[in-house]
């Protein structure tokens, strides 16, 4: 009988960790840093800090990390677009396409200006990290909940030992329209993969990890290319 006194305890807990914000969850740090070391950005350092930010920041960061999308929604460039206006604002059914786009936009404005600009790009590099992560792609569905950060963490003591099993393959980007596509491109394969795992209820495997993060960081590689040529374009003309 006396075991039955707990359980009050028990469901408390069980309530709080259910109510915990998706915020806590993200590929791990050294995951972040081994897709910005793959994709050559040379502030890949600065590639988990977007996570440090929400522990300041809160829903009005943590909303930029995921979106939650049923089985039945495709994403589309349109939707990925649609996105950019909930940059930074509280939306909990998450925006991570359009953060992409928006915090690469600001790097590119501020860059223009003349400013340092960085910050920007390290939070952009951090979406496109999260973008491959398959539960950033799906509900946040009991599933979710439960695998989520066995998953986040599945391939993070030993990535920045393994640089050379991201796989970095040749994206090319000359407009935000090219980039859309990009996004909805990885956010589908992600998804898929997300739903799959929940099918078969099973955490992702290493290989498909290394699968899945070889495709943010040929993302990142692309976006640091296409961000030089739009700066250098803006140059020319007052030469
Ligand atoms: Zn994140």
């Amino acid at each position: 009988m006396r075991r039955r006194r707990y359980l009050p305890i028990l469901s408390i807990i069980t309530v709080l960790i259910a109510s915990m914000p998706v915020s806590s969850l993200a590929w791990y740090d050294e995951t972040h840093l081994a897709i910005a070391k793959a994709a050559g950005y040379y502030k890949w350092y600065n590639a988990a800090g977007a996570d440090m930010a929400k522990l300041k920041a809160g829903k009005i960061e943590s909303n930029n990390h995921y979106c939650n999308n049923g089985r039945a929604t495709a994403v589309t460039p349109e939707m990925v677009l649609d996105q950019i206006d909930a940059y930074d604002t509280v939306e909990e059914s998450g925006h991570i396409y359009g953060a992409i786009i928006a915090s690469l936009r600001n790097y590119i404005e501020k860059k223009k200006e003349g400013k340092y600009g960085e910050y920007h790009m390290a939070f952009c590099a951090h979406y496109v990290g999260d973008l491959s992560m398959p539960l950033h792609n799906t509900a946040y569905d009991e599933f979710n909940k439960k695998h989520h950060a066995e998953i986040d963490g599945i391939i993070n003591d030993e990535v920045l030992d393994n640089i050379d099993k991201i796989r970095v393959y040749t994206i090319t980007i000359n407009s935000e329209q090219d980039l859309a596509e990009q996004v909805a491109r990885i956010a589908n394969l992600s998804k898929e993969l997300g739903y799959k795992l929940e099918d078969e209820n099973r955490l992702i495997t290493k290989e498909e990890a290394y699968t899945q993060i070889s495709h943010s960081a040929s993302l990142i590689k692309a976006i640091l290319t296409y961000s030089e040529e739009q700066m250098s374009k803006q140059r020319i003309p007052s030469e």
